[in-house]
């Protein structure tokens, strides 16, 4: 075996495998199945080439070379299908003037005018040429000149960057490599030149390859382990080939089918592997996708509910203003019942207000535009702001209500947005009353010297809340189950709110309860303004 014939089956090899891995990735891609059977046909070439090289005898040859003849008069023409494919070009006439030329050509190449028989050059069978076989290298060129002219003309036209130019880039260069490295197998006859070009031919595969992989057409794993076991076998069937004797070839035969079981496996468990990672990848994007469509359109939600409620707030305020006024006797005396009607209408607007307040609070904390208008501020005064405009309602409740500041003589000043902050207190002492149908609310401000922090704690003797609400009550929706029994109206959302606007006054908020039935305690607690 000399390096002329390994470097041929090593190329039919290559050939033929890797356009069966290219075929079967997708077999109903035209440009696949084109540069499919252009690969078959260069590696009939390849193979033919390597039989006539092998052979001991000219009569063996002979018929190795009449494979090498017909396959390579298909191989430009199949190679201008592929091209054809690639660009889209129809062209059905030249096509089938293309398939006839190469069946004609391929007939006459078994005529004692194109070749007569074998010889020998340089220790090799090679054809002996008749008078016309001058004919198959014009063929060839012809073939290569008008290849070469439809690739740089649309080399030309492809888009800068495209993959396509990237494309014929590569089949450029591997193409011209291998037509110039295939045509010095006409040396021998014609110049009597030892054809070195043969090792060249394997660079339009290589080159092919580069490509696909690149453009990850194909995983460079899934190639690896394919090429891993195509020269694993390769190596085996010479060894096959090269076998002395029954027990020998019996063996190396063995290895060759264990070789070939083992690159099944390999190949088809890389295969899957790919096809699992690829199939996870696509999920993944889907889900981002997705996910970008799902915010915005929690986005536009956000914004909706933030202009509806926008425009709920104004008339409330009027329907409150109005109610207030009317109780306040400012629209002259008002009967009993009339005074009853009115406040209720006063409770409700003053309901619904808070709630569309949460909304909007809500979309504003979603769409991130919360603003907040810090300044410094008596909590101890604000406190007692709130129970003065609750006094109604906190006399209504029966509850028994008291507050109790630890230091009279202290001076509860901290730094915060004094309408977001009133919200969240009024919010709690709010909650208080709802939550406790009898008993008292027991309200204090103290300071807390250690940890220097004001703290706020509101004590209720109300239904309580179990241990399993507790972690989840300051999310938003967070109701329990005991709370709609007591309170329908409530929404889930104040405490969210709240627990938001302290964090972003840099306080803290959290509830205590010994459970259901047991009472709750909520504290807040502030960093106080200035040194202390
Ligand atoms: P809402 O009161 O509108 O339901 P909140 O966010 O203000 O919404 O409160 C969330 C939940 O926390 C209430 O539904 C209730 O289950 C519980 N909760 C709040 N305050 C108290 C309280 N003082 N006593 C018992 N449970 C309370």
């Amino acid at each position: 075996m000399n390096l002329f014939s390994i470097s041929s089956i090593i190329l039919a090899f290559s050939g033929i495998i890797f356009s069966l891995i290219i075929y079967r990735t997708d077999r109903e891609n035209k440009v696949n199945k084109a540069w499919f059977f252009s690969c078959i046909s260069l590696g009939l070439w390849a193979l033919g080439l390597s039989g006539v090289t092998l052979s001991d005898s000219a009569d063996s040859a002979f018929w190795w070379q009449c494979l090498l003849d017909v396959s390579a008069i298909f191989l430009p023409f199949l190679s201008l299908l592929f091209f054809f494919e690639l660009f889209n070009i129809k062209a059905t006439i030249i096509r089938r003037l293309g398939l006839l030329l190469a069946v004609c050509f391929s007939l006459f190449s078994f005529s004692p005018l194109f070749k007569v028989g074998m010889t020998l050059h340089y220790g090799l069978q090679w054809v002996n040429p008749g008078p016309y076989y001058i004919l198959f290298p014009i063929y060839f060129l012809a073939y290569g000149v008008i290849s070469v002219a439809l690739l740089i003309a649309y080399y030309v036209k492809a888009d800068k960057k495209s993959i396509l130019k990237y494309q014929i880039r590569n089949i450029l260069f591997g193409s011209t490599i291998a037509y110039v490295a295939g045509a010095t197998n006409f040396f021998p006859q014609f110049f009597s030149t030892y054809p070195y070009g043969n090792y060249f031919v394997i660079f339009y595969i290589v080159f092919m390859v580069y490509g696909v992989i690149r453009y990850k057409a194909l995983s460079a794993k899934v190639i690896s382990a394919q090429i891993f076991s195509m020269a694993l076998s390769i190596v085996s069937l010479f060894n096959l080939l090269k076998s002395n004797g029954m027990t020998d070839w019996l063996l190396n035969m063995l290895i060759l089918a264990l070789v070939g079981v083992f690159s099944i496996f390999l190949v088809n468990s890389v295969n899957r592997e790919v096809k699992a990672r690829e199939k996870i990848e696509k999920l993944a994007k889907d889900l981002e996708t997705a996910n970008v469509r799902l915010t915005e359109l929690d986005r536009q939600k956000s914004e909706f509910v933030s202009f509806a409620t926008h425009q709920l707030r104004a008339p409330l305020t009027a329907m409150k203003g109005y109610a207030s006024m009317i109780l306040d006797g400012d629209m002259g005396k008002l009967a009993d019942e009339a005074r009853l009607g009115v406040s209720r209408i006063y409770d409700s607007a003053q309901t619904l207000t808070n709630i569309v307040d949460d909304y909007l609070n809500i979309t504003r904390i979603e769409l991130g535009t919360m603003k907040y208008a810090f300044e410094t501020i008596d909590w101890r005064t604000l406190i007692e702001d709130i129970l003065g405009e609750l006094k109604p309602n906190i006399e209504r409740s029966k509850l028994a209500f008291s507050f109790h500041v630890q230091d009279e003589n202290m001076d509860y000043r901290i730094t915060a947005d004094r309408d977001k902050f009133k919200q969240v207190i009024a919010n709690l002492i709010d909650n208080s009353m709802k939550y406790t149908p009898q008993g008292s609310v027991a309200l204090s401000l103290s300071f807390d010297r250690a940890r220097r922090k004001f703290v706020f704690m509101i004590k209720d003797t109300g239904i309580g809340i179990a241990p399993e609400v507790l972690p989840h009550l300051f999310a938003k929706w967070s109701r329990a189950g005991n709370a709609n029994k007591t309170n329908i109206k409530g929404t889930g959302l104040g405490l969210f709110v709240a627990k938001e606007i302290i964090t972003a006054h840099h306080g803290e908020i959290r509830a205590e309860s010994a459970g259901e039935g047991k009472g709750s305690t909520f504290v807040v607690e502030m960093e106080p303004f200035g040194k202390m």
